[in-house]
């Protein structure tokens, strides 16, 4: 604690897995005694590096780049890079600590790391940004390969991105491999993968629910975000029968009574990943709708509730109101948006709630499927990768049930997903010794 009570939000990832983890190693002789949390907290390495390059109007600019390395124990360390400029050590351990447990999860042989640096993407040009990325890789090469550490997307690091910083690690190391992952299809990307986050939030929503005898279909579901996992929770989600009624980017929400369809969904798209406009600009399409500026869309009634933006955008009372409004099920498809507050509500409550680290992980499991393919020098097929990737948000939801069941038969997914995580992560490292 003391060492790290300056990092508000790795605290409170640490604190959240220790409430379940540190009752789990008492009760169990054969974790008990070894150190094992006091370890998985101290990273194996962290990397901070100077990140420059130069504008548009040719000023060298200064940026600070991470790549934290957080534990090897099941495989090679895995989880994305963060372009924003809120990017700190504090953002960049919590979301270390939680992918080792999330890959640990997907039950793919991945280890747990993250990166990332506080350049601010938004009204960057191509050119920038491809200068950005390029700059950023010729430190980062050196510290990462396909068996040692294989980066990814996350927020303000798409595709676009990924292919400017494979380009420049094949110039540098003049070998083409799978040392990232949500690369393009056309040069070893996998089929899904844009999907994969947004769409499994809503398979293990669907699993949740199946557990209270009921479904997606007919829901009316409130979504924050308007990036990646947002844009595709939203499709599985009309896929599926449920009316979306919300997103939002950090400038406010768009709510939409007559439910954001296909067609409305197309233009969210285009508006975000091409133009990369603002999502108040919905409304000057369909002018029906209403943008409220500034705030989160956790007071518009719903049954569903997919937080998809970043951490700590639901607090304790954003989910009161949700609860208050009749909201059945939470499934995070960001990385810790509910507050402890939020997540303390919705347990009281009893109603389903799942943390990002269950509900979230399709998106690493589909990177593990791409260090697959890339592997075998293949490509599975649409099908193929959809069905593995519903398997695996199924598995990870019996995982949740296996250890997170209580005696009235609630389910802590909570406890569920940090001790399934946990158990294998710590067994292997026993295995491996103290090193
Ligand atoms: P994107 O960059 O594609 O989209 C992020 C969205 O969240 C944008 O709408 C953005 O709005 C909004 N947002 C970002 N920061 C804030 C903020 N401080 N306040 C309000 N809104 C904000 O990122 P992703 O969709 O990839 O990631 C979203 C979340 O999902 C993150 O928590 C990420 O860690 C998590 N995640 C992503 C995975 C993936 O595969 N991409 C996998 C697992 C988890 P604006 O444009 O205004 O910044």
């Amino acid at each position: 604690k003391q060492r790290n009570d300056h990092e508000p939000e790795f605290m409170q990832a640490v604190e959240e897995l220790a409430e379940n983890v540190i009752p789990f190693i008492v009760e169990n002789e054969r974790y008990y005694g070894k150190n094992l949390l006091l370890r998985m907290v101290e990273p194996e390495r962290v990397l901070i590096f100077r990140i420059t390059w130069v504008d548009d109007n040719g000023e060298i600019q200064v940026n600070r780049g991470y790549r934290i390395q957080m534990n090897s124990a099941i495989g090679p360390y895995k989880g994305g890079l963060r372009f924003h400029p809120s990017v700190n050590l504090s953002i960049l351990k919590f979301l270390a600590f939680e992918q080792v447990f999330k890959n640990s999860l997907t039950s793919l042989p991945m280890g747990g790391g993250k990166g990332g640096s506080d350049f601010n993407p938004k009204g960057k040009s191509e050119g920038e940004i491809m200068r950005f990325c390029q700059a950023f890789m010729s430190e980062m090469y050196r510290h990462i390969g396909p068996s040692t550490d294989v980066p990814a997307g996350d927020i303000g690091v798409g595709a676009r991105e990924i292919g400017y910083m494979l380009g420049m690690y094949k110039k540098l190391k003049n070998e083409f491999t799978g040392v990232l992952t949500g690369k393009g299809l056309s040069y070893g990307g996998s089929l899904i993968r844009p999907e994969a986050t947004g769409y499994g939030a809503v398979y293990f929503a669907q699993k949740m629910l199946e557990t209270k005898k009921d479904t997606i279909f007919g829901k009316n579901v409130v979504i924050s975000g308007s990036g990646n996992v947002a844009q595709f929770a939203v499709e599985k989600a009309l896929h599926l029968g449920a009316k979306v009624l919300t997103l939002s980017d950090s400038s406010g929400y768009v709510y939409d009574a007559d439910g954001i369809d296909e067609e409305k969904l197309a233009f969210v798209m285009k508006l975000k990943n091409e133009k990369r406009g603002r999502i108040s600009e919905y409304i000057e399409t369909y002018p029906k709708a209403t943008f409220v500026k500034g705030k989160t869309p956790w007071g518009i009634k719903c049954d569903i509730a997919l937080p998809c933006a970043t951490q700590n955008e639901l607090n304790g009372d954003d989910a009161n109101i949700l609860l208050g409004n009749g909201c059945i099920c939470v499934a995070e498809g960001a990385n810790m948006p509910s507050t402890l507050k939020a997540v303390e509500a919705f347990q009281k409550a009893k109603i389903l709630y799942a943390p990002g680290k269950a509900s979230n992980a399709g998106g690493v499991a589909v990177s593990g499927l791409e260090m697959t393919q890339n592997s075998l020098r293949y490509q599975w097929t649409r099908e193929e990768v959809d069905n593995k990737l519903k398997n695996i948000m199924s598995d990870i939801h019996k995982s949740c049930l296996k250890y997170g069941t209580c005696d009235d038969g609630y389910v802590d997914y909570v406890k569920g997903a940090n001790i399934a995580g946990f158990v294998k992560v710590a067994d292997a490292m026993l295995a491996q010794g103290v090193v």
